[in-house]
């Protein structure tokens, strides 16, 4: 087993680096000229795809290919470079050996992190001549939006046989082996307007028949993998309690491990909105929209035991977890690649109380050279 060293301050500094450039959502202009440039320098092939027109997001997705010196299976990482607001004019420093921000912004670790140590990863790789096979580092815009930039990328584009996300709570070690599938529920329920107090008989209240068809259903917790929400209901006017209200919008939402268990739910939400509408004389259209698809990877499958085996050797923790949403793990297994998604140790993340220990920074770089170099020995 090979020593694996890191350049602590030089990965320090790169985070820092990182976490000073803005790019909340959408904005990720700036931040991919300098990560296309940083990638280039080191030596990797950088091919952007053209998500930008796609998505409307700053920047296109980075793949950025590294060019392996022997023959072993073809891996990849991913990490995203937008950040969540407030996330512009971030001032980091370093209190007790946490990186954070001056509490007025977010750090950005979730996922400048990530990317950090990506780029200390190869550095390490041709300063130490490490033997590797073919590596990509996939840097994805719009993750916070939705995942829209992993949902866009050009796909052709990749070729590993599986890898791993580098964006997850957690202290570094710990792996998420599934996630939900999640689909967003988008209802319009019609009734009939009519004076409220003239002649309420001639309307129907779309509120009451959203109501009664809501009260029918079965939402929050289903089962342990499988949940469900009303998070949106709009409908009338404050300003006229006199009018039967003739239309409402509701958009709900529904998870589960189970892509099955998840179109049960779905459905179930779609027919009760419909015959409880139809019921009362008024119509309801519903739309269904998968967001992201689920994954669920077992305990033997390659891409968990690799990764769990690197954290044993660096004797980090390595629980194998479940995640409640979704991230670019979700979308690239959705493409056939199976992908696990590493714990980065920030905390508080999406606030502006979002730290990281530094110790998390250069565990979670010896913990991907780990598995680089467990690849290579395959
Ligand atoms: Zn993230």
């Amino acid at each position: 087993m090979s020593i694996i060293k890191v350049n602590q301050e030089r990965l320090i500094n790169e985070f820092l680096e990182l976490v000073k450039v803005d790019s909340e959502t959408k904005e990720e202009a700036n931040i991919a000229k300098i990560l296309h440039q940083k990638f280039s320098e080191l030596g990797l092939e950088v091919i952007e795809d053209n998500a930008k027109n796609k998505t409307e997001h700053g920047a296109n997705n980075l793949i950025c290919n590294l060019k392996g010196n022997k023959h072993a299976d073809p891996i990849f990482f991913t990490a995203h470079m937008d950040t969540v607001t407030p996330g512009k004019n971030i001032k980091p420093k370093i209190v007790n050996e946490y990186i954070q921000s001056d509490g007025t912004t977010i750090l950005g670790a979730d996922d400048k992190a990530g990317i950090a140590v990506l780029l200390e990863v190869i550095q390490v790789l041709k300063e130490q001549n490490k033997e590797y096979g073919d590596i990509q580092f996939v840097i994805t815009v719009g993750e916070e939006s939705g995942l829209a930039g992993a949902k866009a990328i050009d796909h052709s584009l990749l070729h590993a046989s599986y890898g791993y996300a580098l964006d997850s709570d957690g202290p570094v070690g710990n792996i998420v082996i599934e996630a939900p599938y999640q689909s967003k529920i988008f209802t319009k329920v019609y009734g009939k307007s009519a004076h409220a107090g003239v002649a309420p008989e001639k309307g129907i209240s779309a509120i009451t028949v959203a109501a009664k068809a809501i009260a029918k259903m079965n939402l929050g917790r289903i089962d342990e993998e499988t949940t469900a929400n009303i998070g949106y209901f709009k409908g009338g006017k404050e300003t006229q309690t006199n009018v039967v209200c003739d239309y409402v919008e509701i958009v709900s939402e529904a998870r589960s491990l189970k892509k099955e268990k998840l179109m049960d739910v779905t459905n179930n939400i779609q027919t009760t909105f419909e015959q409880v509408a139809s019921k009362y004389g008024g119509r309801a259209e519903v739309e269904i929209k998968e967001m992201y698809p689920g994954f669920q990877h077992k305990k033997d499958d390659p891409v968990v035991q690799i990764a769990q085996h690197a954290a044993k050797k660096l004797e980090l923790p390595r629980q194998l977890l479940k995640s409640g949403g979704g991230s670019d793990a979700n979308i690239f297994n959705g493409y056939g690649i199976p992908t696990a998604n590493l714990a980065v140790g920030y905390e508080y993340i999406h606030t502006t109380k979002e730290r990281i220990h530094i110790d998390h920074l250069c565990n979670l770089t010896k913990l991907v050279l780990r598995i680089i170099d467990d690849v290579a020995a395959l």
